[in-house]
This record gives C-alpha cells, sequence and structure tokens, in this order.
C-alpha cells in the first residue's frame, strides 16, 4: 500500500510540475505584452494631447482675436471721426470763413462799409445777395458800422418788430477792434428775425489804420449743415454730431436735437486731446472726437459698447466654429486612425497566425518576408517542439497541448498509460542502445496501429508512452491497445533471447480534472504490473 502511495505521489508530481505556474506567468506575461502592443492607448493619449492643445490654442486665439477686433473697431472708428472733421466739417468751416475774410478786406478799404449801409443800401444789398449765394450753409449776413447801422441780406423785415432790432445786442457786434484777425464764433443764439437757434461767423472790419469800422457777420444755417451729415457712411452702427464745449449738439442730422445735450461736462472734460477716444461707463458708449480750436467744437462718433462686442462676438463665433469643427476632425481621424491600426494589426497577426501574406501591399513587402520567414521558423519549432526525437512520437508537451484542448473543448476521450516491462533489465543485458532500440520499435509497432484511426501515440516519459482516444469508446481503445500489445508480445528481436513486453492502464475522462484522471489510469496500470505485466488494465467495466 505504501508503495502504491509513493509511487502515485512521484507519478503526480511529474503530471503537476508543467501545465501550472508557467501557464500562470504566461498569462501574466501575455497582459503586460498585449498592453505594450496596443495601438489604442498611445493613439487615444496622443489625440486627447492634441484636442486639448488645440482647445487651449482655440481659447487664447478667441481672446487674443476678441480684443484685437475691438482695438481695431477703435481704430477705423477714430478714422471715421477723423474724416467727418477734416474731410468735412472743416472743410465748410474754411469755405466760409475764406469768403469771410476776403469780404472784410473789400469793406476794410476806403468807403465801402459806409457806402453798404449807410449811402447805397440797395447796391449794397445787392452784393451781399451775391455773396449769399456763394455759400450755401449761410441763412444770412449782416453787416453793421460801429453805430449800429446795419443791412441784412436777405432783408428780413417780414417777422418780428424790426424797429426794435438793434444789432449792438447782438453777440456778433464788434464794439471795440481787436488785433486778433481769426474769425469768432458766437454762442448758439434765437435769431431775432427767423427765431431759430443760430450761430454766427462774424469778423470786426478793421481799416488799414486801424480804425474799426464795423461788422460783418454770417449766420450760419445749422439745420442746413446737418442734414448733410446724413449723407456720411458710418463704419459701425453709432450717432455722429458736433458738440460745442458745453457738449450741446452744434450739428446734427436730427435738427429736432439741436443744441440739446448730447454728452455729459464731466465726459467732454475727459475730451483732452486732439482727438481721441474716451468711454462712458455710466451709458457704455465709446465716444470718439476730434477737437477744433476755432471754434471750439468736438465733432464726436458714439458707438455703443454692445455694438462693438456684438460685432466682436460675431467674428469670433466664426472662428470658434472653425475650431470646433476642425476638432470634430481631430477625433474622427483618431477613431479613424483607431480602428485602421486595429484592422492593421488584425491583417498582420492574421498572416503571422496563417502565413498568407497575398493580401499584403507592395509596401509591407519587407514584412511579407519576415512573416515568411517567422512562419517558417515556427515550423521547425513546432516540429521540434511537439515530436519525440528518439521514438518519433509526440512528446510530452504535445500530450499537454491535445489533452487540454480536449478538456476545455468538452470532448470526450480515453486515456491509456503504457509501460515497458522489465526495461531496466533490457537495458542492463543488451545495453542502453538496445534499450534504446526497443523503444524506438515498440513506438513504430504502436504508431502502425493506431495512426490509420488518426489516435496519436504519445512518449510520456522514459519507458512509457500515452494513448489518447479522442470520441471513443472503451471498447475500442481497449481492442486498439491489445491489438498493440499482442504485436509487441509477438515480435521476433535480433537479440537472443529477448522478450519485450509492456503493462497499461486505461480509463474514461468523467470531467474531473487532468491529474485525477492520470492518477486513476497510472493505479489500473500499476494494478497490470501486480498482476503480472504483460496486460492492459481499464479502470472501469468495459
Ligand atoms: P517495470 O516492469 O516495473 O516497469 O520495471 P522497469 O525495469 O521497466 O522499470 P524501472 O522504472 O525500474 O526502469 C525503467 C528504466 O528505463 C530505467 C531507465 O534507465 C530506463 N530508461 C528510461 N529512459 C530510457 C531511454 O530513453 N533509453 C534507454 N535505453 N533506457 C531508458
Ligand atoms: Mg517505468
Ligand atoms: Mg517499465
Amino acid at each position: 500500500m505504501n508503495e502504491l502511495m509513493i509511487e502515485t505521489n512521484a507519478r503526480l508530481s511529474r503530471v503537476l510540475y508543467f501545465p501550472c505556474s508557467p501557464k500562470w506567468n504566461a498569462a501574466c506575461d501575455m497582459k503586460t505584452l498585449s498592453n505594450k502592443l496596443s495601438f489604442t492607448r498611445p493613439i487615444l493619449v496622443s489625440f486627447t494631447g492634441i484636442l486639448i492643445g488645440f482647445m487651449l490654442i482655440a481659447v487664447l486665439v478667441t481672446l487674443s482675436q476678441r480684443k484685437d477686433i475691438i482695438e481695431d473697431y477703435h481704430k477705423i472708428n477714430l478714422n471715421f471721426t477723423h474724416n467727418l472733421a477734416v474731410n468735412y466739417t472743416a472743410a465748410i468751416l474754411k469755405e466760409n470763413d475764406y469768403i469771410l475774410d476776403r469780404s472784410v478786406r473789400y469793406f476794410s478799404r476806403n468807403d465801402a462799409l459806409n457806402n453798404t449801409v449807410n449811402v447805397d443800401r440797395e447796391h449794397g444789398l445787392e452784393k451781399m445777395m451775391q455773396l449769399l449765394v456763394l455759400m450755401p450753409r449761410v441763412s444770412a449776413i449782416s453787416i453793421a458800422d460801429t453805430e449800429g447801422h446795419y443791412l441784412r441780406a436777405p432783408q428780413a423785415n417780414m417777422i418780428g418788430d424790426v424797429g426794435n432790432y438793434d444789432p449792438k445786442t447782438r453777440p456778433w457786434f464788434t464794439h471795440q477792434a481787436s488785433s486778433s484777425t481769426y474769425s469768432h464764433y458766437t454762442d448758439a443764439y434765437e435769431d431775432f428775425f427767423t427765431q431759430k437757434k443760430t450761430i454766427t461767423l462774424y469778423r470786426p472790419v478793421v481799416s488799414p489804420e486801424g480804425k474799426l469800422k464795423g461788422t460783418l457777420a454770417f449766420d450760419l444755417d445749422l439745420a442746413s449743415m446737418g442734414y448733410s451729415l446724413r449723407q456720411m457712411q458710418s463704419p459701425v452702427q453709432g450717432e455722429y454730431f458736433v458738440v460745442n464745449r458745453e457738449g450741446e449738439a452744434i450739428l446734427h442730422p436730427d435738427s429736432n436735437v439741436l443744441l440739446t445735450q448730447k454728452i455729459s461736462l464731466p465726459m467732454m472734460d475727459k475730451m483732452t486731446n486732439a482727438e481721441g477716444q474716451v468711454y462712458d461707463k455710466q451709458s457704455h458708449n465709446w465716444y470718439y472726437y476730434y477737437a477744433f480750436t476755432n471754434p471750439d467744437w468736438y465733432v464726436v462718433f458714439r458707438v455703443s459698447d454692445i455694438t462693438l462686442s456684438d460685432l466682436a462676438r460675431h467674428e469670433t463665433i466664426i472662428v470658434a466654429w472653425g475650431f470646433a469643427l476642425s476638432a470634430i476632425l481631430v477625433v474622427l481621424f483618431g477613431l479613424y486612425l483607431r480602428y485602421s491600426s486595429r484592422t492593421v494589426l488584425m491583417n498582420i497577426l492574421n498572416a503571422i497566425k496563417t502565413g498568407d501574406v497575398k493580401q499584403a501591399p507592395r509596401l509591407e513587402a519587407m514584412l511579407s518576408k519576415a512573416i515568411i520567414s517567422n512562419k517558417e521558423r515556427e515550423l521547425t519549432y513546432v516540429r521540434q517542439a511537439t515530436v519525440d526525437a528518439l521514438t518519433g512520437c509526440k512528446n510530452r508537451r504535445a500530450f499537454d497541448a491535445d489533452i487540454t484542448a480536449l478538456m476545455n473543448e468538452n470532448r470526450p476521450f480515453a486515456l491509456a498509460l503504457v509501460d515497458i516491462d522489465n526495461f531496466k533489465a533490457i537495458n542492463d543485458t543488451w545495453g542502453h542502445l538496445s534499450g534504446d532500440i526497443v523503444l524506438r520499435n515498440v513506438a513504430r509497432e504502436g504508431i502502425e496501429v493506431l495512426q490509420p484511426h488518426a489516435i496519436s501515440l504519445y512518449r510520456y516519459g522514459g519507458e512509457e508512452f500515452a494513448v489518447v482516444f479522442a470520441e471513443r469508446t472503451l471498447e475500442d481503445a481497449l481492442a486498439l491497445l491489445e491489438k498493440w500489445r499482442e504485436k509487441v508480445a509477438h515480435r521476433t528481436w535480433r537479440e537472443d533471447n529477448m522478450h519485450v513486453t509492456f503493462s497499461g492502464g486505461l480509463g474514461e475522462w468523467n470531467l474531473e480534472p487532468l491529474d485525477q484522471l492520470v492518477i486513476a489510469v497510472d493505479e489500473a496500470l500499476y494494478k497490470a504490473k501486480q498482476q503480472g505485466k504483460n496486460r492492459i488494465i481499464c479502470n472501469q467495466e468495459v
């Protein structure tokens, strides 16, 4: 009994030594190798990196672009204000100023002023009307001597009480000669005759000897000057007008708002440069301005901050959409790369498995070559790894692989273990070389019997063989084993008096673990030896 236990344990340890731990390690290695070979992870990491970088750039570009756009609009608006002031307002003012200058020179000479106002008024009026026609934005011309005698063109005696009119009370009337040669602008006031708001451009008429002779004054038609502002096209939505130092509208496309407060005094105080922009935090408006010195007027273009923000947002949204679409493309390409790399990997894997590289494109010729030679090498290794060199049977590695496959597929099978009887004695009597020949011949007899039935013979170890009968009845298995046994037993050997026999144990797999099955079959083999060798014992009724 003890002997049985020792033998069984020894056999068990032989069974157990191979499949477990190396397989476990192999599984672990396989996992780390799969991770290393996986395309998905680096592709995912790379594209996430690209996407995050892309987003950051998009945010930075959008923010800096917004700032740039607003800056650009400031420049555009300032430019518009500059043009409005220099090419439009200043041009009108200069035109009037020029005519006033020429006229004053005329009236300062000799007795021209006195003649016009006091001597030949008819002729004087005619001359002034000729002058007035030259200036479409001047509504009336007044000329007065120092005494307060005056002539007005057009003659205004229809409205108001002309008799009460005293030019000395007018803001343009010059009481004292001054050395200034510039024209003067009055503040806005109501015209005595038309009762309309007006501003008068005037100059004292001073003789070459320095004697004050009177004043020449042009009443500016603010409404008409303002109307022509309507022709201007502003680059962005906004309101443009001309204000005086107090922030009251002097010129405006809408004549109803003339002389109303358009800009608060604190804001006016901020307009300290010749031109520039100021921001009103209360009304959220930008004021672009151009300051004249004479008159003390400001050309102003008012734009709401909301308008600028809307414009900037509109432009940044277009860019943001561009970025968003590009990001979607990056994601799609990432997914495609992931998909295609997996497909390529699968194709390579398939080619390595089957050795078929017909479908590989030309560029991958080198890879194909490597695959072919790898496959050939692999086949050689497989041959070497699964065939026993001495006997030509399959080896123990092949046995383990085949039997594990059967068990995994739950295919029924019977297992036989065969052990040559008294082999030690054979070795001892005829030598080790003869022992080898015996081993080879016993195997060949077995192969001859089993191979026609597509049954494999394995060298299990030393002088032991294993036979796996897949999907065969125990009866069939036993019959084939008996046939083999008898062939060996009746064989004549070259060596004198040599008789070779073997004993065998047979058992059916009943879903138990492999080591249990081996123990059971081994016990049957042990029984065969006990019962006198040269026999096959089955561990159950056949
Ligand atoms: P039993 O009938 O109980 O099986 O006795 P046995 O002598 O066959 O058993 P034992 O286990 O005592 O001896 C087996 C011998 O087989 C021992 C070993 O030297 C020999 N042997 C194992 N492998 C080879 C081999 O490849 N070639 C040769 N010539 N001998 C081998
Ligand atoms: Mg043995
Ligand atoms: Mg033996």
